[in-house]
């Protein structure tokens, strides 16, 4: 290590977020000389919730060589192929924004436009019908996708739910073995030089101090240090997604558990079903100016489809993204740097974005501001894109049953969300931006899913030949649920695969 390199890295918290950080850094920074202390305080706990992924987590696991099966024995986990939405259009509807594709796309025109044209010539069954992931999680399947990218199968496209303390206590075990040292205990000051305005040290209540130059803010909603101390500012995003509160409880599994989220919209925001091998989460996440904390309880218990295994637990949150994530030396991660709200299951993947982005631009002591800038143009760009998508499963509502989902319907959306909506009202148009996380088939899934159908068909699918359309579609649809129906059942394959052990810790 030279001079300038950063030797003392200190990671504040120990929610999926730290433990995430200290499994990263202790694999990939390495070296003799550098110290990677995590702290947290037992006493406070972590948020505790966060059990849904998208498919992005297979290449952190990559990163930091985690096997899969082994992972999801200890976290209790399943497979998921996508969210099934209960009720969001209207009451009554429901659809399925799978992993992956819809189908092929023919002559360069996107699957999506082939669709729409030939269902203006013939009646076609939902989209759903396109997606491997979204047939196989229809008829409860599941096996992984070969590398041979001919079979439909390979179009099949995964993530996980598991258990989030599970979680934490396996990155924990991963983190010290590499070398990262635990130190038990509550914050209650923290050092800035006077002149650098950096941080130096953080003390805990026995007295101790722990020393660092860089610090990985990871202390949950409240930012410890990005805003506590630092007081780095947060842009509120609640007037787009009002929902503020959530009231989660386990229940017992009333049968195998299905390999997909199930998001159902409710009076005043919307219920997730995660199921678990050994539980299935629950909860609400509801908007507290529309709906108390009693009824938001009322409404998640009597909507639940087996036993409460504990009491609910209440939690709040603002939408919305700290002003910087990275200020000074500290770099907030997970919910310390801000939080959407968890429809699309986007905030771990934005705590493994962190990690990959700061991987990227890793300071040293001199700490340019020319890494910092990039670093927070990057997440800020990330993170209103995800921000938009989201916004747009509220918008698109033709729901006027609450004062909740009229407020949502009749709403103004952020521009950027706005273009995106009226290119895809006339022609059925959308482009993928830059480095957006949701690519065409989500957005697809969701606009047509809640009933927004384009004016006119794209030009480019209506030079086709129709029956080459009409029979391309038809072998595509046959094929994956051909293969659908030759997978084993998700339960199957998880017994087979990654049970967790019958003494597993529940
Ligand atoms: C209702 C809800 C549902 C969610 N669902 C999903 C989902 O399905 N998928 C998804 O990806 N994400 C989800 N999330 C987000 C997810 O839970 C978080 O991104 C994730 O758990 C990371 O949390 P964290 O580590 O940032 O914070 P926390 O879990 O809150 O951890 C904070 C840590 O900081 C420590 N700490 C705080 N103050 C001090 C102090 N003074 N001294 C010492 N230590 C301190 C705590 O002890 C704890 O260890 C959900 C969030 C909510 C609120």
């Amino acid at each position: 290590m030279n001079d300038h390199a950063i030797r003392r890295i200190v990671i504040v918290g120990g929610g999926t977020a730290g433990w995430m950080a200290a499994v990263a850094f202790s694999r990939r920074l390495a070296v003799a000389g550098r110290e990677i202390t995590l702290v947290e305080s037992d006493e406070i706990g972590t948020v505790g919730v966060g059990e849904a992924t998208i498919p992005h987590l297979a290449a952190f696991n990559d990163m930091a060589g985690i096997n899969e099966d082994e992972f999801l024995a200890a976290c209790q986990g399943t497979f998921k192929l996508g969210i099934e939405f209960v009720d969001w259009g209207e009451t009554g509807e429901r659809y399925f924004h799978p992993f992956g594709p819809h189908g092929h796309d023919l002559r360069g025109v996107h699957f999506h436009q082939l669709y729409l044209t030939e269902a203006q010539r013939r009646p076609l069954p939902d989209i759903r019908e396109w997606s491997m992931s979204a047939v196989a999680a229809s008829l409860d399947r599941f096996a992984r996708p070969p590398p041979d990218a001919r079979l439909p199968l390979s179009q099949l496209a995964y993530a996980f739910h598991f258990d989030a303390s599970l979680y934490a206590r396996f990155l924990r075990g991963r983190a010290e073995a590499q070398g990262v040292s635990r130190m038990e205990g509550k914050i209650v000051d923290v050092q800035v030089d006077d002149v650098s305005c950096y941080v130096t040290s953080v003390t805990l209540a026995d007295g101790r101090s722990i020393e660092g130059e860089l610090f990985i803010d990871c202390s949950g909603f409240r930012g410890l240090l990005i805003e506590e101390k630092m007081g780095t500012g947060y842009e509120d995003w609640s007037r787009w997604l009002p929902c503020d509160r959530a009231v989660a409880v386990p229940t017992s599994l009333a049968r195998p558990p299905e390999p997909y989220v199930r998001c159902t919209a409710r009076s005043a925001g919307w219920q997730w079903r995660i199921p678990l091998q050994h539980r299935m989460g629950n909860g609400l996440v509801y908007s507290s100016a529309h709906l108390g904390r009693e009824k938001a309880e009322e409404e998640l218990l009597s909507n639940l489809e087996s036993d409460p295994k504990a009491p609910p637990r209440h939690l709040s949150f603002t939408a919305g993204r700290r002003k910087l994530a990275w200020n000074a030396n500290v770099v907030s991660l997970g919910l310390a740097s801000g939080f959407i709200e968890p429809l699309e299951s986007t905030s771990i993947h934005l705590i493994q974005m962190g990690i990959t982005k700061l991987l990227a631009l890793f300071p040293d002591k001199r700490f340019s501001h020319v890494e910092r800038d990039e670093y927070n143009r990057q997440v800020q760009d990330l993170t209103e894109d995800i921000r938009d998508f989201i916004i747009l499963h509220y918008k698109a509502t033709r729901r006027s049953d609450s004062e909740f989902w009229n407020y949502c319907r009749t709403m103004d959306v952020p521009d950027s969300l706005a273009s995106k909506l009226e290119l895809w009202r006339t022609k059925g148009r959308v482009f993928r931006e830059g480095r957006e996380l949701f690519a065409t088939p989500s957005w697809v899934a969701v606009l047509l899913g809640q009933g927004i159908v384009p004016e006119e068909q794209e030009p480019t699918a209506e030079a086709i030949d129709p029956a080459l359309i009409s029979d391309a579609l038809e072998k595509m649809r046959l094929s994956y649920r051909h293969m659908a129906e030759h997978m084993p059942t998700h339960a199957d394959f998880i017994k087979q695969a990654c049970a967790a052990p019958a003494d597993a810790v529940p």
